[in-house]
């Protein structure tokens, strides 16, 4: 041993990844936060306006989904004891899953534990090693991770454009299947996919359509059936999922669509087989989630009515707040230090949302990114969208 260069360790080499990460303002630290569910949320004992949950129409609080969550436990216990097809096949499944059918209008659905895991599963179930799939830019993380697994060519199509699209679609006959896979709204974004003309493309080169509705499920369409619905497309999108987790205020996630293809899931969605079915107090929640859903429609209208309001407010004080069209309203920044400035002085001012920094969103486009709620007052949003202006001219995003 006569070199006296330091031996690698694996500690060593890790500290420094992180130590990196902090000098180029990525690093990622958790923060305990107390009322999430609520539009002021709590940290360390401060309350804050809460601009950055997906809880779109405040029902991850509601006291009627509380009730249906500790009533299932009640009646059925905590964990389900093991996966569907072996015994955790509870009758909270039954249920939930024939309001979502109900709700969706379609003929059979599959409801799993989250949009993560969904994604992963099913893009395996629709191709493989000799097809190919054409993903736009911005779809979410899950999706890329999901078509990782299966194998097939990936095309990411620039976000949002046909003509991109199109020009890849032509090039590939060669392949088996072809599957275009896309958000409905883009969850960094704000904007929406243009469905029509995909449903043009995808007939025309006779591939399959799989959309994400995450951020729209619930919010967009006649009763939130999301976005497909509101565009009449429900019958010509071969593959619909969504999930639980935002407007409906719960957990999990699901896919709606023909008899066959679920069928076809139960025997061979990996992500679904080899994991424990969900809890029946999520299972009850969801179920509550779809009725009121449903039934409340004046959540959504107050929703988009105050995403709209937000939206113009912000664009005309002369922030980029990227083709957003919907409930989620970022505004780009830009450099990875400077949102996280902004984000910590909206902090100072009693506002809470995040920066967000690539590689959620590409380099040098860093950006915050606000998420309203139906449940938000009018004068808290004029309250907010003063102290934005404020961060924005004391940083120089706008003048
Ligand atoms: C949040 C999200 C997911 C993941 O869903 P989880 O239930 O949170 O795992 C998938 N796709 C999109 C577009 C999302 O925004």
């Amino acid at each position: 041993m006569d070199s006296i260069e330091k031996q690698w360790t694996w500690e060593e080499e890790i500290k420094g990844k992180l130590s990196f990460l902090q000098q180029i303002s990525q690093i990622r630290q958790l923060v305990n936060v107390e009322q999430a569910e609520q539009t002021w949320l709590k940290i360390n004992d401060r309350k804050l306006l809460n601009l950055a949950s997906n809880n779109y129409l405040g029902l991850a609080g509601d006291e009627r989904l509380k009730k249906a969550a500790i009533e299932a436990v009640q009646k059925r216990g905590c964990g389900s004891t093991a996966s569907r097809l072996i015994v955790g096949n509870h009758p909270g499944y039954q249920e939930a899953e024939s309001a979502l059918i109900n709700w969706k209008g379609l003929e059979a659905g599959l409801i799993l534990g989250s949009g993560y895991l969904l994604n992963t599963g099913i893009i395996s179930c629709i191709v493989g090693r000799d097809d190919i799939v054409f993903s736009d830019r911005l779809n979410h993380a899950s999706i890329v991770d999901g078509v990782r697994l299966s194998r097939a060519e990936h095309k990411r199509y620039r976000h949002n454009d046909m003509n991109h699209l199109e020009s890849l679609l032509k090039k590939a006959s060669g392949y088996k299947r072809k599957l275009i896979v896309t958000d409905t709204v883009f969850s960094m974004d704000g904007d929406i996919a243009p469905l029509s003309d995909l449903v043009t493309l995808k007939e025309r080169y006779q591939a399959i359509l799989m959309v994400d509705e995450a951020h729209s499920s619930g919010i967009y369409g006649m009763d939130g059936k999301g976005y497909v619905h509101h565009l009449g497309l429900q019958d010509q999108v071969e593959v619909q999922m969504g999930t639980f987790s935002k407007a409906l205020g719960c957990y999990g996630a699901y896919v709606v669509g023909s008899k066959w293809f679920v069928d076809y899931l139960v025997n061979k969605m990996r992500s679904f087989i080899f994991t424990t079915a969900l809890p029946s107090a999520v299972l009850g929640s969801i179920q509550a989630s779809i009725q009121i859903v449903q039934k409340e429609g004046i959540r959504r209208e107050a929703l988009l009515n105050h995403a709209e309001y937000f939206r113009e407010k912000l664009s005309h004080l002369g922030f980029n707040i990227c083709h957003s069209q919907t409930q989620i309203v970022p505004i780009l920044i830009g450099p990875n230090d400077q949102a996280m400035q902004f984000s910590q002085l909206l902090q100072e001012n009693g506002i809470f949302a995040v920066a967000i920094r690539p590689p959620t969103v590409p380099n040098n486009q860093a950006r915050i990114r606000f998420t309203i709620m139906a449940t938000h007052k009018k004068h808290e949003l004029d309250w907010a969208i003063e102290k934005i202006a404020a961060v924005g001219k004391k940083l120089g995003v706008i003048s």
